[in-house]
Order: structure tokens, then C-alpha cells, then sequence
């Protein structure tokens, strides 16, 4: 399987990405961990990351679609994977497309965690106090949810138009959620 978990910052998607992942076989491959990862090794990518980051900012394409690409020429990905946040516009979904069709193939299926914006406020906050993360200050998270609508949502509707979109309520317990995901990805 060849999938994309898309979602607003706070809809859950690294959790789910991480259970679904274990359960079909695949590697989880969430951008935002690989940059955090680079962040905290004081790696040049992370350098190049870092400031985009705690402004809520996307990381320029340059950099995240290079970093995709690597990491889909791993071993473990040729099989099959899960993308979290990745891609996050539609530059990177054409990238994404391109490194796919030159290995002749593509992506099986979008899942979109639909989750209301309350909800993602209250629990980018909550997460906020508990974790730390440098890009969940108020001010930043406005910017990430502004830069979700704007960049990322508008790549619901082109997967829906390709045929490729599953559509999840993602608010309601971790089990219910990843039950919808694997009943979504059957169907
Ligand atoms: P969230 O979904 O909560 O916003 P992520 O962990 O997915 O958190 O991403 C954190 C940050 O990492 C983003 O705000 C952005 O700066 C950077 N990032 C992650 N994925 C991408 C991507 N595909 N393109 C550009 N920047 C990215």
C-alpha cells in the first residue's frame, strides 16, 4: 500500500499514521519527525529547517522534496508506505507524482482526517503545554493552520478529483479512528 494521511496540524495524524503503519507493514514516513529529528542533530538539514519551522512556515520544496526523495529510495519504502505530512502543497504532490510514475507506480489511496477547527486549536494547546514543541506557541500555530488552508487543503480536492480521496471524521477515540481509517482504506 502507497498511502498519504493529509490533516490540519493537531487532527492526529502522526498517531494514527503510526498505528495504520504497523498494522499494513509499511514505514511510517512523517516529514515533520524526520525534520524535528535534524533539528535537535544539529544536522545542515535541520539548519536549513529550523527557522521555517518555528515560524509555522512550510520548509522550502527544495529541501522536503530531496528529503522525500531519499527517503522513498530506502529499501524499506519500495514495498509500500504511509506519508505524513507530506505533501503539504501542490507543488510537492506533482514531485511526489513524478518520483512515483518514474518507478511506474502511484499512490493508492489519500486519507483525510477531518477534524473542526476548535478541535484542532484545543488540541495543539493541550499538546503545547505537555510536549514543548517549539512551533506550538499561539501565535505559531495561527500561522500553521493559516498555511494549512491555504497550501494543503486545496490538495483534498485534487485527490478527490483523481479518484484517490477517503474522507475520515477524525474526532472521536485513537481505536474508533484507526477502525474508520482501515474500514476507508477496504472500501
Ligand atoms: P503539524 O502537522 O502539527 O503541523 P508536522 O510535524 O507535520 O506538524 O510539521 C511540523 C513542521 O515541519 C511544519 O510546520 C513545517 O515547518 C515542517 N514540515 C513538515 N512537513 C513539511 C512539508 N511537507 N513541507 C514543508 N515543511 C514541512
Amino acid at each position: 500500500m502507497r498511502l498519504v494521511l493529509v490533516g490540519p496540524p493537531g487532527a492526529g495524524k502522526g498517531t494514527q499514521a503510526h498505528i495504520v503503519a504497523a498494522q499494513l507493514s509499511i514505514p511510517h514516513i512523517s516529514t515533520g519527525d524526520i525534520f524535528r529529528a535534524n533539528v535537535a542533530g544539529g544536522t545542515e538539514l535541520g539548519l536549513q529547517a529550523q527557522e521555517f519551522m518555528n515560524a509555522g512556515e512550510l520548509v522550502p520544496d527544495s529541501v522536503t522534496n530531496a528529503m522525500v526523495a531519499d527517503r522513498l529510495a530506502q529499501p524499506d519504502a519500495q514495498t509500500g508506505f504511509l506519508l505524513d505530512g507530506y505533501p503539504r502543497n501542490r507543488e510537492q504532490a506533482v514531485v511526489l507524482e513524478g518520483l512515483l510514475a518514474e518507478r511506474g507506480i502511484a499512490l493508492d489511496a489519500v486519507v483525510e482526517l477531518d477534524v473542526d477547527n476548535e478541535s484542532v486549536i484545543a488540541r495543539l494547546l493541550d499538546r503545547a503545554i505537555k510536549d514543548g514543541r517549539a512551533d506550538d506557541t499561539e501565535d505559531v500555530i495561527r500561522r500553521r493552520l493559516d498555511v494549512y488552508s491555504e497550501q494543503t487543503e486545496p490538495l483534498v480536492g485534487y485527490y478527490r478529483e483523481h479518484g484517490l480521496l477517503r474522507s475520515v471524521d477524525g474526532v472521536g477515540s485513537i481505536e474508533d479512528i484507526t477502525a474508520r481509517i482501515v474500514a476507508a482504506l477496504a472500501s
